[in-house]
């Protein structure tokens, strides 16, 4: 087993990585790094470099950081010779994750930008379907309750959060994985918050007509779902990409197991001395930033 460190402990630490690493073979949970959160029984840092000075058995690190501090971390860890696993979305900006790339391949390491979104049960099968049809439009409709599931995150409303790109980033992983052909933004309408820097809505209109609707504003039930048109039928995702149906027949379908998923491939990059870092999902957040309408809308209070 490997030796891994998480930084980060706070929600998504906590709900998947701790539980998947425990679960799986390939890692061994050894140090935590996180000013307030621990995980009983592991070693708990709050300082990033005296975890790199006196644990250098450890040679692999996951940031579960928010995208803004995570830099830093992922710099200092590839200059200490760590291999680096990234939550999503990679960075603050996309520049600095190219920078980070770059400093991992100097240095030999294995950098991973994880997607786990992707990992959904349902995202192979429906690339595999899509590949050889004439897609004809797609829709992402992504509503969820920022309360519900980012209680007192303030991060996301403040610079470098991305807002309502947060989830969305997700769907944007699904639909850059999916499609056969590329697509790129003509418009959007972003909804800023008057009293945010980040959106909490967001409306996107790419070529190939495809289209978006982005919302944290959504009480009640949830949606996660993606339409692919095809001259062949129609594919729909939901639940996050964990069920797929095929012209309204369900074709998979099970329980999440997106970030077991992830651990296993980043056991895969350093085993092979590899790394994948693809940031195609976040290319279309930062078009969105920089080509997008923004409209102003009442504050937002958690
Ligand atoms: P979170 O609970 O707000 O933050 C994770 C931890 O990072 C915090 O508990 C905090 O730990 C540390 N932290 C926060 N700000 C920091 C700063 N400025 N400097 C250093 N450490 C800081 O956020 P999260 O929901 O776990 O999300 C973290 C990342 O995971 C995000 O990129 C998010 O998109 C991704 N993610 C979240 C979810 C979800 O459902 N929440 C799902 C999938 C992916 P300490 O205060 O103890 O240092």
């Amino acid at each position: 087993m490997t030796a891994i460190c998480l930084v980060g402990i706070g929600k998504i630490a906590v709900d998947q990585h701790v539980p998947s690493i425990n679960a799986s073979d390939d890692w061994e949970l050894a140090a935590t790094v996180s000013r307030a959160g621990t995980v009983d029984g592991v070693q708990a840092f709050t300082d990033f470099d005296q975890m790199l000075s006196e644990r250098p058995d450890i040679g692999v690190v996951s940031l579960c950081l928010p995208p803004v501090p995570r830099y830093e971390y992922a710099a200092k860890a590839i200059a200490a010779g760590r291999h680096v696993m990234l939550e999503k979305p990679p960075g603050a900006t996309l520049a600095e994750v190219y920078a980070l790339a770059d400093m991992a391949k100097a240095a030999g390491v294995t950098l991973f930008t994880t997607w786990h979104s992707r990992m959904a049960e349902g995202v192979a099968p429906a690339k595999a379907w899509l590949a050889d049809k004439q897609i004809t439009g797609a829709h992402i409709s992504w509503k969820e309750d920022v309360r519900r599931w980012h209680p007192g995150q303030d991060w996301v409303f403040a610079p470098g959060g991305m807002g309502v790109f947060d989830p969305g980033s997700n769907a944007l992983s699904i639909i850059t994985e999916i499609l056969p052909m590329p697509i790129h933004l003509r418009s959007a309408d972003l909804l800023f918050p008057s009293n945010c820097d980040t959106p909490i809505a967001a409306q996107m209109q790419w070529t190939k007509n495809v289209t978006g609707d982005f919302d944290w504003r959504q009480e009640g039930p949830q949606s996660w779902d993606i339409t692919v048109e095809t001259t062949q039928g129609t594919l729909n995702l939901h639940d996050g990409g964990a069920r797929l149906l095929i012209d309204g027949e369900k074709v998979i379908g099970g329980p999440r197991a997106e970030y077991p998923a992830l651990y296993a491939r980043m056991a895969e990059l350093v085993a092979s001395g590899t790394s994948e870092v693809d940031l195609s999902p976040m290319l279309h957040v930062a078009d969105a930033l920089t080509l997008g309408k923004r409209i102003v809308v009442d504050p937002f209070h958690f």
